[in-house]
């Protein structure tokens, strides 16, 4: 399994860019700067866009995305999540005012954009993909992507939580931990009522996580960066890394 970080900061700013992976050159896992980050020739070999939770930094560039492969592919680009997720979307995206609803365009039987509500997993090719809710708003999910070669577990934004965790500990061959830290420690307040890690919670959070995999941060909030990596960086915990841009894994 090949993970593209197309962006992983908590927010904006010039050089930064929010939260999407991009896997095996055909998914992503969010779409926070697939539109910034790669050509339109790359956009338009996009089949599945998984979606965590429909906050702003997240969605933003699936806009753009869906109007640059509008009229380019033989088959609609399929936007996946849990059911609620899925809702939002429809409902605050692509509702003819934020954005034209690319599920009638050019039209209802030839649409650009097609919506895939999933329960808890599926399957794309030799991967499959599970979700599980996590500690964070507009029904958040997190997720454990598993092919022939092992697992990874990608959080999406949460603060502290259970079920990912749990199955996480129940998938064998895990490669590795991707997860969050937005805020410092003295926002301690500010990240528990908005679902996110402070580098402290994160480490109590540790406790919950059996398996000795790689772990690799995202989502830092770009006005506590360099707080945040130091704050990082003083947890001493082997086997941390904050991840960087365009950073690629082969798992
Ligand atoms: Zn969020
Ligand atoms: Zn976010």
């Amino acid at each position: 399994m090949k993970i593209r970080v197309l962006g992983g900061d908590g927010g904006i700013a010039p050089g930064l860019r929010t939260t999407s992976f991009l896997i095996n050159d055909r998914i992503l896992i969010d779409a926070g700067a697939s539109a910034t980050a790669l050509s339109i020739s790359r956009q338009e070999s996009i089949d599945y866009v998984i979606i965590s939770h429909p906050h702003i930094d997240h969605v933003k560039d699936l806009p753009f995305m869906v109007d640059n492969i509008f009229g380019a592919r033989e088959k609609p680009m399929c936007i996946v999540s849990v059911p609620p997720v899925i809702g939002h979307i429809k409902k605050h995206l692509f509702n003819d005012i934020l954005w034209p609803d690319f599920a009638k365009i050019p039209s209802k039987s030839n649409p650009t954009i097609v919506y895939k509500a999933v329960k808890e997993r599926i399957k794309i090719d030799d991967l499959t993909i599970r979700m599980y809710s996590v500690n964070h708003p507009c029904n958040a999910v997190g997720f454990i992507l598993e092919d022939a070669n092992g697992a990874v577990t990608i959080t999406g934004e949460t603060g502290p939580t259970e079920l990912i965790w749990q199955k996480t500990n129940a998938t064998k061959r895990l490669k590795a931990i991707f997860t969050e830290i937005s805020f410092p420690i003295e926002q301690e307040a500010v990240a528990n009522i908005s679902g996110h890690f402070t580098p402290k919670t994160f480490r109590e959070e540790l406790r919950k996580i059996h398996a000795n995999v790689p772990m690799y941060i995202y989502h830092l909030k770009p006005r506590f960066n360099q707080t945040l990596l130091n704050e990082i960086h003083d947890l001493k915990i082997d086997n941390l890394t904050v991840v960087e841009q365009e950073d690629e894994f082969i798992f």
